[in-house]
C-alpha cells in the first residue's frame, strides 16, 4: 500500500511530535481512512481512547443534542449530564465525589492535590511525600511528570516537585522498607501502559493495600489507560485485588472528547472547601453527555465479558506469532491491552510500526521494546484474526 501521498512532513506542530505524520481523515467501526483514501485496521484506538470505534451514531447524537441545548456553562453551575455521570462513577466503588478534568495528567494532578490536602489536614505538616514506581507514566504536567521517573520525559524540565520517591515496580520488600506515615500518597498503574505493559502481581497489590491502610496513605490507582473495561474487568485494580482510595480515569471516558475523572472517597471530600480546587472546562455538558453513552456500554457486564474473551483470543494469536519468529519475546498485558516484546533496537520497533502501517494496520509501542495493541473494544473476532494475520506478514517480511 502506498501511503506516501497521505504523509505530511514537518507539520506546523512542536518538534516534540514526529517530523512526518500520517494524515487521518475519517473512521468507521474499527477502521480508519487516510487523506489519500487508504484503509487501516485500527489496533491503536487513538492510544486506547476510541473504545467504541468510529462514527457511532448514538455517541454523535448525544453530543449533537447536547450542543443544541448548551455547550459550556462553567462549574459555577451544574448540568444534568455532569451530575448523572458523576453519580454513576461514584457507584462503581467506594467513592464520595468525582472531580472532572480534561486529560489524564489533570486527573492525576487533582489526585495528588487531594491526597496532599488530606494528609496535611489529618496527619499535619511534613506528611506530603509521594511514592511512584520505575517505568511509570502518569502524565506531562509538572506534578504528574514528577511521578513519571523517565529521564527522557523529566530531564529537560527540572526542577520537579519535591517529595517524590521512586521504588521498583512489583518489589514488595522495597515497598515495606520505604513506606511510612510521612507519605501522603502512592500513585500506581496496574498495567504500566507506557512501561512495557508490566502487570502488577497480586502479592504487590496486597502489600500496597496493607501498607497504605497501616500508614493512612492515599492509594491512587491510575486507570487512565486500563479503566472502563479495557483489561476485561471494569477496573484493572479488580483483577489483582487492589483497593484504591482514588481512581483516575480519562482516555475512553467521553468517546474521544477530552474528559477525565478523579474519583475520591468521602473522607477526602468531607475535608474540602469551596474554591480549593477547580476547572474551567472539566465536566462540561457535552463531554459528560457523551460520557453517559460510553458508560452505559462499557460498564455492562455482558460487554465486559466479551472484551475479556476477545482479549484471550488476541493473546493466543500473539503467542502463536511469538513462537514463529526469533526476534519476538513474551506476550504482555490483559484483555484488549496486549503487547509483544521485540528484541533489538528502538529503530527496529519503529520500522515494524511503519511496515505495519504500509500493510494497512495501525499499532502502538509501549516502552523501548514492546509493540502495544489496544484496539477499539467493539472490534470483532474476525478483525482481531485479520489483524494478527497482517502482523504475521509484517514480521515475516522483517525476518
Ligand atoms: N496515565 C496513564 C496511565 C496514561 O497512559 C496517560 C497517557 O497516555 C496519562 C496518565 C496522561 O494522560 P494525558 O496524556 O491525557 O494527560
Amino acid at each position: 500500500m502506498d501511503i506516501s501521498k497521505a504523509m505530511i512532513k514537518n507539520p506546523p506542530l512542536p518538534k516534540n511530535f514526529a517530523p512526518e505524520l500520517l494524515v487521518i481523515e475519517k473512521g468507521e467501526g474499527a477502521y480508519l481512512f487516510d487523506s489519500a483514501g487508504n484503509k487501516y485496521l485500527d489496533f491503536g484506538a487513538g492510544i486506547a481512547v476510541n473504545a467504541l470505534g468510529y462514527n457511532r451514531e448514538d455517541l454523535i447524537q448525544a453530543g449533537y443534542n447536547q450542543m443544541k441545548k448548551l455547550i459550556h456553562i462553567s462549574n459555577l453551575y451544574a448540568t444534568k449530564p455532569q451530575v448523572e455521570l458523576a453519580g454513576k462513577l461514584i457507584s462503581s466503588g467506594n467513592f464520595g465525589a468525582v472531580h472532572f478534568g480534561n486529560s489524564g495528567s489533570e486527573a492525576n494532578e487533582a489526585a495528588i492535590k487531594y491526597a496532599r490536602l488530606y494528609s496535611l489536614r489529618i496527619k499535619g505538616p511534613g506528611h506530603h511525600k509521594l511514592l511512584c514506581f520505575t517505568n511509570a507514566f502518569h502524565g506531562r504536567t509538572l506534578g504528574a511528570l514528577s511521578c513519571t521517573p523517565s529521564p527522557k520525559y523529566q530531564d529537560p524540565f527540572g526542577p520537579l516537585i519535591p517529595g517524590v520517591v521512586v521504588s521498583d515496580f512489583n518489589n514488595t520488600e522495597q515497598l515495606s522498607e520505604i513506606l511510612d506515615d510521612s507519605f501522603a500518597a502512592v500513585i500506581v498503574e496496574v498495567i504500566q501502559g507506557e512501561g512495557g505493559l508490566a502487570l502488577m502481581t497480586d502479592s504487590f497489590a496486597e502489600e500496597l493495600n496493607t501498607l497504605c491502610k497501616k500508614y493512612d496513605i492515599i492509594l491512587i490507582v491510575d486507570e487512565i489507560q486500563t479503566g472502563l473495561s479495557r483489561t476485561g474487568t471494569l477496573y484493572a485494580s479488580e483483577g489483582v485485588g487492589l483497593h484504591p482510595d482514588i481512581i483516575t480515569l480519562a482516555k475512553p471516558l467521553a468517546g474521544g472528547l477530552p474528559l477525565s475523572a478523579t474519583l475520591i472517597p468521602e473522607k477526602i471530600n468531607n475535608l474540602l472547601h469551596v474554591g480549593e480546587h477547580g476547572t474551567t472546562f472539566g465536566g462540561g455538558p457535552v463531554t459528560t453527555a457523551m460520557g453517559l453513552v460510553v458508560w452505559k456500554i462499557l460498564s455492562n457486564p455482558a460487554f465486559i465479558k466479551e472484551v475479556s474473551e476477545k482479549g484471550k483470543l488476541l493473546a493466543s494469536l500473539l503467542e502463536e506469532l511469538s513462537k514463529s519468529f526469533d526476534f519476538t519475546g513474551n506476550v504482555k498485558g490483559k484483555g484488549l491491552l496486549r503487547g509483544i516484546e521485540i528484541e533489538g533496537t528502538d529503530e527496529k520497533l519503529m520500522k515494524i510500526i511503519r511496515a505495519a502501517m504500509e500493510k494497512g494496520i495501525l499499532i502502538l509501542r509501549s516502552g523501548k521494546k514492546v509493540i502495544r495493541i489496544a484496539p477499539p473494544l467493539i472490534i470483532s473476532v474476525e478483525e482481531i484474526e485479520k489483524g494478527c494475520e497482517i502482523l504475521k506478514q509484517v514480521f515475516a517480511d522483517y525476518k
